[in-house]
């Protein structure tokens, strides 16, 4: 997102955006307002035409993300497969993340998924069964859905594709509340994640036991009204950021601001007027100031007869500016985005390993520890940082694993070791014949723990097969060789989830085994140019928001080795990652199994070169070319 800023207002250019291809559905779902025809005043009938969606997007290059579902059903749009191809041609990211209902769908438009590469689809599924789902989903198969998701799994098979990703959403009622249990195993079965959701309608079918419901999802709050009542906050009142993270743009190109506002449109049109002028109109910029508290309501905007801004005016508690600010990536590159408190921690230990890289190394090794003592101990972390975390589990894990049997606890007790305890654990078995899958029984007792197993296939292939199961928003990676500290997760899930101008962050590594840095601490600033040439980040150090696999996509199966690189390339390509100043992981190796032993190194070298062509090229010698250019302007 792109801020410029002055003596006028601030104006946005989002890179993501919500354009619903298809406000009709062919359900009859009770309470949503598409059946009770709400819709009709400010969305209207009708759906997205190939010619407005090739003029929006050729018009605005800076978007790279859409999010095409709302409130109708995206498969009746009988142009979504060339909506498709022509994103997938312009390089534009696809989502469907609001949801499906997945009755009706053609096995061209299957196809046109997996080709070319939905980054996600949320399917909302309320039950695990015909008879609970038809009671919400009015007019719906049960079966036929089951049959679309196995129809897109065989595709995705036949492409070899993790794309798109599929979320079972649940919406949990009174009547469907016992099939929770039965509907997460399936959902794992299908390789679906699965996200329970609380319903906007309170009054249909209420829950009926709440404490099941609650053990069920892990969150104490199980309606809307004890969810506002524990956090202070309407459910769901992240919704309002989409202003100015991903505004929603109707079918025919007017401004609804959000995907929740289907009562009045902000005036202008992004077909007509373009995205920049009709997303910064005065009623847009307007709304902007009363969800900060700056304004006060006014009649002709939507956001006035809204219940989640009535919840913040209630409670005199607006969005904070900084919770929708975005720094330019080179100006967070530049000056970092954390509190002063982090910024000074960062610099003092640049300071010290400085010092530290001048001295004789035998003078030095009692200098390291004392750096190493203090970048493991917990991180002292600003107020506001304390106590941010995203929704339970916060963070998942990914831990790959190929015949380590008899390490592979030692890496996992350093999971369970984390000062910071809401996460999960993705143990993905790739192919072990030493016992591993055994393993699995010695920690049943903690429900954290996942293990899966999937035929030999190579590392970027079970890394991908975590991804695809994990359901934190927040993403992390351990091998089966290395330990983590203590405290690296209490330090890096606050602070990414408190600081949204950051999608990525790394701490530092410790290791004797690189000779490159000879004090054994690596935790070099960032640098895109440099990590074009060697990658410095490693991926054991790593925690960056999940959203950036549906952006970017997950890890190339087609290298063997270097995929940690290849994946970092592509993380921080739009926006640089954070440094935090702990210790992440030792580094170590305990056998000769390493992914980097036995594999041609050069072969994938060159295989990185060739997506990242152009940065690798030597950097240009300055002096040598300032000596061209003026021998050139003398000879003309
Ligand atoms: S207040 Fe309501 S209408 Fe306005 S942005 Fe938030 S959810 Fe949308």
């Amino acid at each position: 997102m792109l801020f410029m800023s002055g003596a006028a207002p601030v104006r946005m250019l989002p890179n993501r955006v919500r354009l619903e291809a298809s406000s009709f559905c062919q359900l009859r779902c009770p309470s949503c307002p598409t059946t009770t025809g709400a819709i009709g005043a400010a969305v209207g009938g009708g759906f997205l035409r190939i010619e407005d969606f090739r003029k929006f997007v050729d018009a605005n290059p800076f978007v790279r993300q859409i999010e095409i579902s709302n409130y109708g059903e995206i498969f009746l749009n009988p142009q979504l497969v060339s909506i498709l191809e022509y994103a997938h041609r312009k390089n534009v990211a696809i989502t469907i993340e609001n949801g499906v209902n997945l009755n009706h769908v053609k096995e061209e438009q299957i196809e046109a998924l997996v080709k070319y590469q939905v980054r996600i689809v949320t399917c909302s599924i309320d039950g695990a069964s015909p008879e609970t789902y038809r009671v919400y989903r009015v007019r719906g198969d049960f079966d036929v859905v089951m049959e679309n998701i196995g129809k897109i799994n065989a595709c995705k098979a036949r492409y070899g594709s993790q794309l798109p990703r599929l979320v079972w959403q649940f919406v949990i009622f009174g009547h469907n509340e016992h099939e929770l249990p039965l509907a997460r195993q399936m959902a794992a079965r299908l390789g679906m994640e699965f996200r329970p959701k609380l319903t906007w309608d309170d009054k249909f079918s209420p829950i009926r036991d709440k404490a099941f419901v609650r053990a069920q999802i892990a969150q104490r709050a199980v309606t809307r009204e004890e969810f506002e009542r524990e956090h202070g906050e309407k459910y769901a009142s992240g919704i309002c950021h989409q202003l100015w993270r991903d505004p929603q743009i109707n079918w025919d190109g007017r401004i609804l601001g959000c995907c929740r506002n289907f009562w009045g449109d902000f005036g202008g049109n992004a077909f007509t007027d373009g995205a920049a002028e009709s997303l910064n109109n005065e009623k847009m910029v307007y709304a902007r100031g009363m969800l900060t508290g700056q304004n006060p309501p006014r009649d002709d905007i939507p956001c006035t007869t809204c219940e989640l801004y009535e919840g913040m005016r209630t409670r005199s508690r607006f969005i904070a500016p900084r919770e929708v600010k975005r720094e330019p990536a080179d100006a967070a590159a530049r000056t970092g985005v954390f509190r002063p408190e982090v910024q000074t921690r960062i610099a003092e230990v640049d300071t010290e390993l400085a010092a530290i890289a001048a001295m004789p190394r035998a003078q030095s090794q009692r200098r390291v520890q004392s750096l190493k003592d203090s970048m493991a101990a917990p991180l002292r972390l600003p107020r506001a940082e304390r106590n941010a975390t995203p929704p339970s589990p916060a963070v998942s894990i990914v831990l790959p694993t190929y015949n380590r049997a008899g390490f592979l606890g030692e890496a996992i007790a350093s999971v369970q070791a984390q000062s910071f305890a809401d996460w999960e654990l993705l143990v993905v078995d790739d192919g072990s014949s030493d016992g591993t899958g055994a393993l699995a029984a010695n920690y049943r007792a903690d429900p954290r723990i996942r293990f899966v197993a999937q035929r030999h296939t190579g590392h970027a292939a079970a890394r991908n097969l975590g991804l695809r199961l994990a359901r934190g928003a927040l993403i992390a990676y351990l091998d089966s060789d290395n330990l983590w500290f203590p405290h690296f997760l209490a330090a890096a899930v606050p602070l990414l989830h408190a600081t949204p101008a950051a999608d990525c962050v790394y701490g530092a590594m410790a290791s004797d085994l690189h000779p490159q840095w000879p004090h054994g601490i690596v935790f070099d600033r960032f640098d895109r140019a440099r990590l074009l040439r060697e990658n410095f980040i490693d991926l054991n150090t790593l925690v960056h928001r999940r959203s950036l696999i549906e952006t970017h996509g997950g890890f190339d199966e087609r290298l063997d080795r270097l995929v940690d690189w290849d994946l970092v390339l592509r993380l921080t390509r739009d926006k640089p990652a954070l440094r935090i100043p702990v210790l992440a992981v030792q580094y170590r190796a305990v056998d000769g199994q390493r992914v980097s032993a036995g594999r041609s190194l050069q072969r994938n070298r060159a295989a990185i070169r060739r997506k990242w062509a152009a940065p690798l090229l030597r950097p240009v010698d300055v002096p040598l070319l300032s000596r061209l250019m003026r021998r050139i302007s003398r000879q003309s």
